[in-house]
């Protein structure tokens, strides 16, 4: 078992990492809620497959209700939200009572939201289920769902009692989401780990990949931790996180979140970035190239698809994230190794 301790000005919050941790989970939470009611909120595929294993393994500690959503992105709305503060207030939750998010990072950033509002806020812990959600999305706090009018609109920091990982669940994961995952793990062997990215390049196979997946799953959490502690609220160096994102977020908008997968679209924004850096002299000389190699090796895109430069600017501009005269971008020196640079908005053009 890997334990990480999340440590912040008003809460702290252990991470535990490991591969079984399901089969035990009631025995877990018992150690740190002592009342009755649970409610488990989750996505109709995970219940489908670990809906039965959950259950029985709460249930002769816990009185537990299952919430279960539609998969997908379109469950982060106000619509869905709504009906879940409805289901909460029929269990007659109270704020002593406990609130699990079992699922991707649709689920943990949903009830999270839910857990921060719903009556001032409720305690509830993280078992994420993807791995994007296992190495990103479940620590840090953010919780958020979309407004129609873009992503993560609403939202908070509310972070959980604890974080249990599982990395056995990623066994049912779709190959298509296990590689939009290792997007982000790449992208944190990028911005703080050259060990972690010549491991990766080293994997000979999935199962390779999987025998050391526990490890891979803490040091990626060990990175965020890190950044999150000495930056909770995204002011400084927690936009290092934003690596291949700004180029990345416009490609994902541009094909209206359809053809592209998140990580497929920050891969292309990490190759892409670096092509420019690399090409000014600011990274080194051959990291495009690992770069190249990895995205392929984990069959993530890495070419630019034919769009519109003025209009790729046009979107960085009116993202939330790039208010006022300058954009901070996140540039390599070398694999493992990032810094945060701020440009003048209309210097854009030379990174894109
Ligand atoms: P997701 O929650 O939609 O999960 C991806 C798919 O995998 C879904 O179809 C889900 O049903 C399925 N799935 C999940 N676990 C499974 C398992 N063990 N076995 C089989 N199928 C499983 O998407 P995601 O990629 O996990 O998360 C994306 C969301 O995370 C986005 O909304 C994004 O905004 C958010 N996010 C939040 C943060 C943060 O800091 N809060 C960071 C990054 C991303
Ligand atoms: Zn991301």
């Amino acid at each position: 078992m890997h334990t990480l301790n999340i440590n912040l000005p008003q809460k702290n919050y252990p991470i535990y990492i490991e591969k079984g941790l399901m089969n035990n989970i009631g025995e877990e939470l018992k150690k740190i809620y002592k009342n009755k009611k649970i409610a488990v909120i989750t996505d109709a595929n995970v219940e489908k497959i670990y809906g039965q294993k959950i259950r029985d393994n709460l249930k002769n500690d816990f009185e537990v209700k299952m919430i279960v959503l539609e998969p997908g992105e379109k469950s982060k709305s106000i619509d869905v939200l709504q009906n879940v503060y409805d289901e909460l207030l029929d269990f007659k939750i109270t704020r002593a009572d406990l609130i699990i998010a079992f699922g991707g990072g649709v689920v943990g950033d949903l009830t999270g939201f839910v857990s921060s509002t719903l009556l001032r806020g409720i305690p509830f812990v993280q078992i994420p289920t993807s791995l994007l959600a296992q190495i990103d999305s479940s620590v840090g706090g953010k919780v958020a769902v979309n407004l129609p009018k873009g992503k993560n609109l609403i939202g908070s920091f509310y972070h959980p009692e604890a974080v249990y990982i599982d990395p056995e669940l990623l066994n049912t994961l779709d190959k298509r989401f296990l590689y939009d995952g290792m997007a982000e793990v790449i992208k944190y062997g990028c911005i703080r780990d050259e060990n972690l990215f010549q491991n990766l390049l080293e994997y000979n196979s999935n199962k390779e990949l999987f025998d050391s997946i526990e490890e891979i799953i803490y040091r990626c959490c060990k990175i965020k931790k890190n950044i999150v502690e000495s930056d909770e609220k995204d002011t400084g160096e927690r936009m290092i996180l934003n690596f291949g994102h700004t180029l990345g977020h416009t490609v994902e908008k541009h094909f209206k979140y359809e053809k592209y997968t998140h990580g497929e679209a920050v891969a292309i924004g990490m190759y892409h970035i670096t092509k420019k850096s690399e090409n000014m002299g600011i990274t080194q000389k051959g990291t495009l190239d690992k770069i190249k190699k990895i995205l392929i090796k984990y069959k993530l895109p890495y070419e630019l698809p034919n769009m519109n430069k003025k209009e790729v600017i046009e979107t960085i501009n009116l993202d939330k994230k790039n208010k006022g005269n300058d954009i901070n971008i996140i540039l390599l020196k070398r694999i493992g190794d990032s810094f945060l640079k701020k440009i003048d908005r209309k210097d854009m053009n030379m990174y894109i």
